[in-house]
């Protein structure tokens, strides 16, 4: 295949080149491996930038029901809204497939829009890697805005975080004790959370909810990238679309201000070197365990620790050494 070919009709919009695309820097072929890396070297340098939102909520709080009307609304005013999920294959539960479809009808028929599955790779990290090259080629391809959507499952929401511009926490109404589960860490790395369902009998709680929230979140961060008012709570409802138009010139306004302020690149630029840390320390692991030699040195040396003959630092010393001379 010609990646410069294909690159050229990805940057001209072409749908069906998208989807080429995004099977060839999905696979797992060492000669995909390569033809991907070059179909992202000749897509580099096309000024095109979209805002990445990263979109985390467990199931049930109304995700694939926010994406489709908040997705709808965006195509509405005429913007290119790609959906990507990020959801290792182990934590796929009650048939709930993020990014799949038949959740969202509307968006999924829409011209303007462009839903893609999570990558089935059993490694989060894996899957990781994979959707941040997709994140890339949408931009490409000139969406405007891509759209991450994640389960609050173990490192899944660090992840997302990592390849998103803004991270979105999405809950539903709830009680105190609730909200005493809401994990630290993510509140740390949340600059929006919308507390959906707003709407009918709902309504008084998730208004409480969110003033809840507004307050752990006051008391909780105070960071440099963060403008006056923000990490910020809002009520939304996906189903009535009441709080999407005000949640969406919320995030337009804090996107600009870090544009202004330079906290948008900088955190791109730490974004980068960490997926390319990330993808050195993945690319070791591999060559650990893909080589038949590497792996047994390793039973070898594996064998001598268990039997008490080595120390596992000494043993693990050496097998770094092996390692080293074998790539020096
Ligand atoms: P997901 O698992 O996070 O993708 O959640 P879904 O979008 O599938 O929604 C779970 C349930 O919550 C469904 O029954 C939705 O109809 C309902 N739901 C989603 N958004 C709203 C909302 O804004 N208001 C109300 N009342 N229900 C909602």
């Amino acid at each position: 295949m010609d990646t410069n070919d294909l690159a050229a009709r990805v940057k001209a919009g072409e749908r069906r080149a998208l989807a080429r695309a995004i099977t060839l820097v999905e696979s797992n072929r060492a000669d995909h491996r390569v033809q991907a890396v070059a179909l992202n070297e000749a897509l580099a340098g096309t000024g095109r930038e979209a805002l990445r939102l990263g979109l985390s909520g467990t199931p049930g709080v109304g995700k694939s029901t926010f994406i489709e009307a908040f997705g709808t609304m965006l195509t509405g005013q005429g913007l290119k809204v790609a959906v990507l999920a990020v959801d290792p294959s182990s934590t796929r539960s009650g048939g709930s497939i993020l990014g799949d479809k038949t959740r969202m009808e509307t968006l999924s028929r829409d011209s303007n829009a462009f839903i893609r599955p999570s990558p089935s790779q059993s490694q989060l990290g894996g899957v990781a890697r994979r959707t941040r090259e997709v994140v890339a080629l949408c931009e490409a391809a000139g969406f405007d805005v891509v759209l991450i959507e994640t389960v609050g499952v173990g490192q899944s929401e660090t992840m997302v975080a990592e390849m998103s511009d803004l991270f979105l926490l999405l809950l539903a109404p709830a009680g105190g004790d609730e909200l005493q589960g809401v994990k630290r860490g993510i509140m740390e790395i949340a600059d929006m959370i919308l507390v959906n369902k707003a709407d009918g009998d709902l309504k008084p709680v998730a208004n409480r909810t969110c003033a809840d929230y507004a307050g752990a979140l006051r008391l909780l961060r105070k960071r440099p990238e963060d403008p006056k008012g923000f990490p910020k709570a809002m009520t939304v409802s996906a189903v009535s679309g009441d709080g999407l138009e005000a949640a969406w010139e919320e995030m337009q306004t804090l996107a600009a201000w870090r544009k202004e302020n330079s906290h948008w690149q900088a955190r791109r630029a730490m974004q980068s070197r960490h997926w390319f840390e990330e993808e050195v320390r993945q690319g070791l692991l591999a060559r650990l365990s893909g080589s038949p030699e590497m792996r047994s040195r390793m039973n070898a040396l594996g064998a001598r620790v268990a039997d008490g003959e080595l120390a596992p630092g000494a043993a693990a010393q050496e097998m770094l050494e092996i390692l080293g001379s074998a790539y020096a």
